[in-house]
C-alpha cells in the first residue's frame, strides 16, 4: 500500500483553517491557530481528503510527498 507524507511549510502557513474545514480528521488548528497534522502518513483511504485539504488552502503551505 502506497503512503504519502503531509507536509506543511510552516513559513507559509497563516492559520486560515481551509484545510481543517476540508479535512478535521487530517488537518487541525489548535488554540494558538497552530495547524496541527493529525495524520502525518496518508493511505490510498485518507488521500482524498488529504488533497482536499492541499488544494483548499490559499497559500500553498500544504503538499503530499510523493
Ligand atoms: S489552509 Fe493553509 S494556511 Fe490555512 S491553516 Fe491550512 S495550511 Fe495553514
Amino acid at each position: 500500500m502506497t503512503m504519502a507524507r503531509v507536509e506543511v511549510d510552516r513559513d507559509r502557513c497563516e492559520g486560515h483553517g481551509r484545510c481543517e474545514m476540508s479535512a478535521p480528521e487530517i488537518y487541525r488548528l489548535d488554540d494558538d491557530g497552530e495547524l496541527e497534522i493529525l495524520l502525518s502518513e496518508v493511505g490510498p483511504d485518507q488521500r482524498p481528503g488529504a488533497e482536499a485539504g492541499v488544494l483548499a488552502c490559499p497559500v500553498a503551505a500544504l503538499r503530499l510527498s510523493p
